[in-house]
């Protein structure tokens, strides 16, 4: 579950591609269309915030998605029903939310209502495995917050018997995990980056101090995918969200360029796995 577009190519593409690609059922959703988000290419400066950036944004998801080989995707309560909030910048550098954001932004969203049209999606589709972002929604976007807070309560109303049972039948999710970055993977970032004269990026970074909340030192990862053949998908899957995403910008290289990178994952609740492991089903049984 993802706030807006590019979010499951950037933190979870080759996760994605993966699952997609071993036969797994893979359903993506996403809270908003990023209608507020940051518009990056000089040709789409015509694009401006609102109805028609969603339309584009949702083109470019489309694209996306045949690139990681996904083809069950869904916006949460159906197209339009939420809002990108847009974000303000805190003084720490993290995201925080703007002072104001129209009525129908994710952020202002009853936390029941848009848990319960998560409900509805869980009950259909029946997922072991619940992937969304940590509490601080990674760096501090509030429509991460939110999909983070949605998913949680909707994991578990989902399971409680006789409860809303118009939803659909009581279904129990086996994990629940949050989206990350380990500090081992930050760390080949960081030197990568030195190493090609890029300082604008993570310069203030400093790996063995207080980590910022987007890394999770390594030893507390619980499953690390890498990117390995998939990085292929991912890295077509981001070049489709051109609104947003600059392949030519260091940021976006960095994270694709380097062949021994992973997607990082916690454990949030439900069964535990080995640790450290490379897949989030890792002892659960095969449903059908
Ligand atoms: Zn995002």
């Amino acid at each position: 579950m993802h706030a807006h577009p590019d979010d499951e190519s950037s933190s979870t593409g080759a996760t994605i591609a993966r699952y997609c690609a071993e036969g797994a059922q893979v359903t993506l959703v996403t809270c908003t269309l990023g209608e507020e988000g940051e518009i990056v290419p000089d040709d789409l400066g015509h694009l401006k915030p609102g109805a028609v950036l969603a339309s584009h944004r949702l083109d470019e998801l489309h694209a996306a998605a045949r690139a990681l080989g996904l083809t069950d995707y869904v916006r949460l309560g159906g197209d339009g029903r939420y809002h990108d909030s847009g974000m303000a910048h805190a003084e720490d550098g993290t995201a925080t939310a703007r002072d104001e954001t129209t009525d129908t932004a994710f952020w202002n969203a009853d936390l029941l209502e848009a848990a319960l049209n998560l409900v509805s999606i869980l009950r259909d589709r029946r997922p072991q495995v619940v992937v969304s972002y940590d509490p601080f929604g990674m760096y501090g976007h509030p429509d991460h917050v939110m999909a983070h807070r949605v998913m949680t309560y909707a994991c578990v109303l989902s399971g409680v018997h006789g409860y809303r049972p118009e939803l659909g039948k009581p279904w129990t999710v086996a994990r629940t995990f949050w989206t990350t970055n380990g500090s081992d993977d930050m760390a080949t970032i960081i030197s990568t980056a030195k190493a090609n004269g890029v300082t604008s990026l993570w310069g203030d970074v400093d790996l063995d101090g207080p980590l910022p909340p987007m890394i999770t030192r390594s030893e507390d990862v619980d499953v690390r995918v890498p990117l390995g053949q998939y990085r292929a998908n991912k890295i077509a899957a981001l070049t489709a969200h051109h609104s947003q995403v600059d392949m030519t910008d260091p940021f976006w290289r960095l994270m694709t360029d380097i062949e021994s990178l992973g997607e990082s994952f916690r454990l949030a609740t439900g069964v535990p796995l080995p640790h450290p492991s490379t897949d989030l089903f890792e002892g659960l049984e095969l449903t059908a």
